[in-house]
């Protein structure tokens, strides 16, 4: 059991001696099950059922599933190359469909549960599955949509039940049971297609991006560095993160089970604070991939949790506060990280390679050369504000948009792929993210990031969840405008927004404090969970 990262004691010593090892062939699936089964086996995942009943998996078992998952693709007439959609929940028949995609040199498409039928409709038009797994509750939702689905051809389902399945769907057990339990698996290019990931859609429609089986390579240093030099022995990973984001499949599920390290797959149907602490202390979880909102939903419980080693948080920036707040409920710093679905995990933290300093995203991960660039193309220096880009060729980079070659080019200038998020970098190589292009407030000729405001205002004791956007003005532009979710019990009043206005000005800067604030009872955000600013700012 051995990282890739080299065990060095300083940052600059591990990103200097850190180098890529991509083979020419590489499949993920083999990667994440076979070579575990030919190593000596293991356990691989741990299915904690609504009841809390563990249920332990061995490699053997999720490659034996996959073979027969294979078999019954190779049956249905799925070939190479085509798409497969994954619409589940945390479960062994996720990671078993992943593997038994990669193996057969489909393409996954991981799909959230939480999807209702436009957004179902929407992803699997765009790529043209021709095969899905799903369960129960997956099924009825694309069922009135087949029509508009020509290309489906074979919908399997997992718990389906007693009764005859119509044509085209199969049910799991009985498919996966009268299929052979052994299937080589295809011969893949590690620069083969093996994934399509559709972006959150925080800023517009998804786009489906485009892996290569390297990109779980590309992962790794990402994964090891917040989380210490994992994997270490007695290591166990759990997220309540959804395995259909990158965050779940990417930075969890598939590289910890590359590693040989155990997973735990659990179905939180609503998403519990105090019983996310109890799971965590139960289960033994040793390491955490918990993003803000979920951390932000645990700052409103008084449990604390001692048996995790490393945390790690992204997907939306982390901030000062909670940063303080997890410090004293977990016993350990979190470390944030950051990346998007066309190149994940970029950069980020190691608490105990470095400072973490409150506020700065994190150094760029061993690997990657990431910078903060002008409209030029050229690279920033320290201090200035600019787009954050990471340089080419780079093993977590995506193929390109699916069928959109326009999108992909607009993605580049150069070999620099535009994040379209702005920030600085600094004199010690730590990124400080200011906002995304869009989310960027300008006010009074200041440019002014919404992260900053929001952890401020979460600091207050009123405060449970707030975004800030920029309203337009006709004087300044845009005026700071905050819509904040509070405490329960906590009354809304004249008062508390004067006090709340107050909080901001003293602690950040006077053009900085919302010069009007909504109080809302919920925000929106994606299904994963990051909130959808341009909503707000439609909302005026
Ligand atoms: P879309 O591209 O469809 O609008 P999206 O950008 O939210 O959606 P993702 O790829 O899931 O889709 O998210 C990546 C984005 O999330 C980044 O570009 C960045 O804006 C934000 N992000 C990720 N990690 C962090 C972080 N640590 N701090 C701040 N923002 C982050
Ligand atoms: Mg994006």
């Amino acid at each position: 059991m051995a990282g890739v990262l080299p065990r060095l004691a300083s940052y600059q010593a591990v990103y200097d001696a850190f180098r890529w090892s991509i083979p020419a062939r590489f499949n993920i699936g083999v990667a994440v099950a076979d070579a575990h089964v030919a190593a000596g086996d293991g356990l691989a995942l741990l299915e904690v059922a609504a009841d809390g009943d563990v249920r332990e998996w061995r490699f053997s078992d999720l490659l034996r599933a996959a073979s027969r998952l294979g078999n019954v693709l190779e049956a249905g007439g799925i070939g190479r190359g085509e798409r497969v959609g994954v619409l589940l929940a945390q479960s062994p028949e996720t990671a078993i469909a992943h593997i038994a995609a990669y193996r057969h040199g489909a393409i996954a498409v991981p799909l959230f549960g939480l999807f209702g039928p436009e957004a179902l409709e929407f992803r699997l038009g765009n790529c043209a599955a021709s095969a899905l797994i799903t369960d129960r509750a997956g099924y009825e939702k694309i069922a009135p949509l087949r029509a508009q689905l020509p290309a489906l051809k074979l919908i399997l389902v997992t718990d389906w039940g007693s009764g005859a399945t119509p044509p085209g769907v199969l049910d799991w057990a009985a498919a996966l049971g009268a299929a052979a339990d052994t299937r080589a698996a295809v011969d893949t290019a590690a620069d083969d297609p093996a994934v399509i990931i559709y972006t959150s859609g925080t800023t517009g429609q998804p786009k489906g991006a485009l892996h290569a089986h390297r990109v779980l390579l590309g992962h790794l240093p990402g994964v090891e560095m917040p989380h210490h030099f994992f994997p270490e022995a007695g290591d166990r990973f759990w997220t309540p993160a959804d395995w259909a984001w990158i965050g779940g499949l990417f930075d969890v599920l598939l590289p910890s089970l590359y590693h040989g390290i155990p997973v735990v797959a659990h179905r939180m149907s609503k998403f519990d604070p105090d019983a996310a602490f109890a799971f965590i202390t139960r289960h033994g979880i040793r390491n955490l991939f918990l993003p803000p909102t979920a951390l932000k939903l645990m700052r409103t419980s008084t449990a604390t949790a001692r048996s995790v080693r490393s945390i790690g948080s992204g997907g939306e920036s982390l901030g000062g506060e909670l940063l303080d707040w997890g410090r004293a409920a977990f016993g350990v710093t979190i470390n944030e990280f950051y990346g998007q679905t066309e190149c994940n995990l970029v950069v980020g933290n190691d608490d105990r390679l470095f400072p973490v300093k409150p506020g700065a995203t994190g150094r760029a991960f061993p690997g990657h050369r990431v910078a903060v660039i002008g409209p030029d193309g050229q690279a920033l220096p320290p201090g200035t504000p600019g787009t954050i880009a990471v340089h080419r060729p780079d093993p977590v980079m995506f193929l390109g948009y699916w069928n959109n070659p326009q999108a992909t080019a607009a993605k580049f200038i150069g070999d620099w792929l535009l994040t379209g998020d702005q920030g600085a970098i600094d004199e010690e190589g730590y990124i400080h993210f200011v906002g995304r292009d869009d989310d960027v407030i300008t006010s009074g000729g200041y440019r002014i990031g919404p992260g900053e405001i929001e952890d401020c205002l979460l600091k207050h004791p009123a405060v449970s969840l707030v975004a800030v956007v920029g309203k337009p003005d006709p004087v300044r532009t845009e005026i700071v405008k905050a819509f904040i979710v509070l405490k329960p019990g906590v009354a809304e009043t004249p008062a508390l927004t004067a006090e709340l206005q107050d909080f901001v000005r003293q602690r950040l800067a006077a053009h900085e404090y919302p010069r009007e604030i909504a109080f809302v009872p919920d925000l929106p955000m994606t299904a994963t969970g990051k909130i959808i600013r341009k909503d707000l700012r439609a909302r005026g």
